[in-house]
């Protein structure tokens, strides 16, 4: 099957339903993954990281994801995830990505804007959707040990309007309190400012750091102008946990076959995707 756009999988998925979006740093993954939504019979985003690209290369982790996507009996989107520059975002499109996120989010506003405004501009070209970050989703496994609920980090409503009038993105990640990586503590989302920013920005949104978010919160959110969800950290745990198990149980005395301890890892991170899908479908 041909890979689609992100644009193209939202028009898929109806409305009160989020498109899913796992992201995957290796094969393993990607198997897991592919097999969840296969098994679901739903549209899925496979998406990877700029650190994925900077540790596996973007040559091999575009071909990965393209073969998924290809193979795949359901309709997939390729994206890159928090690309950070445009000759990544360039790179990825000429690859074959058909989704890119532009992570100006650390960047002042003017400039966040200018840096979207160009990405969205190539991306719509080659008819490439963008989808880009305003305020600041903060990263939890960087020692950050509250979620940041101030007003540095959040999202502006009116500030949203006006950056997605000005760089035309396809969708729009706000930070409304969720964060990267395990939660320490329950988690929060801000619903007042997520539904002012739904209201304002006017296209579809993203939940960045769902991995942990409780399902009432989750399905909260998707009433509430959520169309994409995230979910990374759950899976790379489910993949890290099944391979030690793996390795450290009855299989590895003296085994040399590292495929039973890969499939360990695909299946672990298909029962992830199922339950997260599953979450929003029944
Ligand atoms: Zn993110």
């Amino acid at each position: 099957m041909a890979l689609h756009t992100l644009v193209e999988l939202l028009e898929m998925t109806p409305p009160g339903m989020p498109v899913m979006a796992f992201n995957y740093s290796c094969l393993e993954d990607l198997r897991g993954i592919v097999e969840a939504a296969e098994s679901e019979r739903t549209p899925v985003v496979i998406q990877a990281t700029s650190t994925t690209i900077q540790h596996s290369g973007i040559h091999y982790v575009a071909a990965l994801g393209r073969a998924a996507g290809m193979a795949a009996k359901v309709p997939v989107c390729l994206q890159l995830d928090h690309g950070h520059d445009v000759g990544m975002v360039a790179q990825a499109i000429e690859l074959g990505f058909t989704s890119v996120m532009i992570d100006g989010s650390e960047l002042p506003f003017d400039e966040n804007v200018r840096l979207t405004q160009e990405v969205a501009r190539l991306a719509h070209e080659a008819g490439v959707s963008v989808e880009a970050e305003l305020g600041r989703i903060v990263r939890n496994d960087n020692g950050q040990s509250r979620p940041c609920v101030g007003d540095e980090c959040l999202t502006d409503p009116d500030e949203a309007k006006l950056f997605v009038e000005l760089t035309g993105v396809d969708a729009l990640a706000p930070a409304v309190g969720t964060v990267h990586g395990h939660y320490r503590g329950y988690p929060i989302i801000r619903f007042d400012l997520l539904s002012a920013i739904a209201e304002n920005a006017g296209v579809p949104l993203v939940l960045h750091g769902a991995s942990g978010v409780p399902y009432d919160m989750l399905k909260k959110s998707v009433t509430m102008g959520i169309r994409k969800v995230n979910i990374t950290t759950e899976l790379y745990a489910a993949h890290a946990d099944a391979l030690k198990r793996a390795l450290a149980g009855v299989w590895s005395a003296n085994a040399r076959d590292m495929r039973k301890a890969s499939q360990a890892a695909v299946d672990a991170v298909r029962a992830v995707a199922v339950s997260k899908i599953r979450m929003f479908c029944y």
